[in-house]
């Protein structure tokens, strides 16, 4: 199979769906590559890496997607990349379809096979082509907690481990899930004292084993909430309701009892932010912004700010997938693959996957 990989074009989005090591993979199983030239730049991989492992470099995007069978991707495709699509064509990337019904009527216009990242989904209902963008996403809340409580940026001045003599910050994370618990082995090992407020009493069971009490779980309910959130230096948001809009669980009351200088970082703001103050998502040029004496930190998409790892840790995640795909051919690889199986958005001129389906108004 011919597998393109064109250079990222959304703003600020430097990974790339194949790193250098992954096109060997491919070309050693008999596939072609070809590599848009600068396509790894942004995550620090030299058209020179690409060429030693076996891809072919061209220069332009068209060419990239002229001549692809597969084209695999980080975001989904722009307004003008719809140019590009052609019949049969498999297009292999987040893609968000619910919330791009101009791209959904592109994709079945044209033919395309859409396979998106964020619904494969494994029997345990668990996503791994999110999982390493919330690992990303859950280590991160903590070093950028961390860098807004110095007061050179507004923060309380607090240092998370405290020193000898010192108390260390109060960290609250509500939500106990991937980014929850990633945050929580963060803070944990800088010597913050963690509270982690969980509604799922399965996973605080597994938390409190995991972490064999160097943290507190708290039941998620108001009044917990009210009391952890006044005492934080660093409150992390980290909930998710899969297939709903984040719920409100911090009210503005709550945040005007927080300490002057304290810092919130919302991770769930991609689903509507888990905390009333937080009103707009943020950019990695303007992250912060004050409200109520409280720093609040709102990128909806954290893992951009680490390219390098980001990338390395999703392809890790979707090598296999790619894999199967270039060597059995899109029928073959999805009827042996329940969860690649899920990841169809589009296939034949239709919409494939029900809730997307419906969020885009098209028939099913
Ligand atoms: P997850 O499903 O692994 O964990 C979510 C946890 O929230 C679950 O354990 C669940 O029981 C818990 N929860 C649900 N309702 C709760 C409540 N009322 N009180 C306390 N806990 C509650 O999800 P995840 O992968 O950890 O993702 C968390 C959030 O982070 C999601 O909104 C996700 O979209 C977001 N995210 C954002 C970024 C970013 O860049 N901003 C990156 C990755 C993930």
């Amino acid at each position: 199979m011919i597998i393109g990989l064109p250079k990222e074009i959304k703003l600020q989005e430097y990974r790339v769906a194949l790193i250098p090591a992954g096109c060997g993979m491919l070309v050693k199983q008999g596939h072609q590559v070809v590599v848009q030239a600068g396509a790894g730049e942004g995550s620090g991989f030299s058209n020179e890496e690409y060429a030693d492992a076996g891809a072919k470099l061209v220069d332009s995007a068209a060419e990239v997607w002229a001549a692809a069978e597969m084209i695999v991707k980080v975001k989904e495709p722009l307004q003008e990349e719809f140019a590009y699509f052609k019949e049969g064509m498999v297009l292999f990337t987040y893609l968000h379809l619910a919330a791009a019904q101009q791209l959904a009527v592109a994709l079945v216009e044209k033919r395309v096979t859409g396979i998106a990242y964020e619904t494969i989904q494994l029997p345990n209902g668990s996503l791994p082509l999110l999982t390493p963008m919330s690992e990303v996403a859950g280590r991160m809340s903590v070093q950028e907690g961390a860098k807004y409580l110095e007061a050179f940026f507004g923060g309380r001045g607090v240092l998370l481990g405290g020193v000898p003599g010192v108390p260390p910050a109060e960290v609250v994370i509500i939500g106990g899930g991937i980014v929850g618990t990633n945050a929580a082995k963060m803070a944990l090992g800088l010597g913050a004292e963690v509270v982690v407020l969980e509604k799922n009493a399965e996973r605080m069971r597994y938390l409190d084993d995991v972490f064999q009490g160097r943290l507190r779980t708290l039941s998620s309910n108001p009044y917990n909430i009210a009391n952890a959130v006044r005492k934080a230096d660093l409150l992390i948001g980290a909930v998710l309701v899969p297939g709903a809009r984040a719920p409100r669980l911090v009210s503005e009351e709550m945040v005007k009892t927080m300490k002057k200088g304290a810092v919130i970082v919302d991770v769930a703001v991609d689903q509507g932010g888990s905390i009333e103050t937080i009103d707009r998502a943020t950019t990695h040029e303007h992250p912060t912004y004050e409200k109520h004496g409280v720093i609040h930190y709102a990128v909806a998409n954290m893992p951009g700010a680490v390219p390098r790892t980001s990338t390395l840790a999703l392809t890790n995640a979707t090598i296999d997938y790619v894999l199967q795909l270039a060597s059995r051919g899109f029928s073959d690889a999805v009827a042996n693959n329940a969860p690649l199986a899920l990841g169809v958005n589009s296939h034949a001129g239709a919409i494939t996957h029900a809730s997307v389906a419906q969020a885009v108004g098209l028939p099913y």
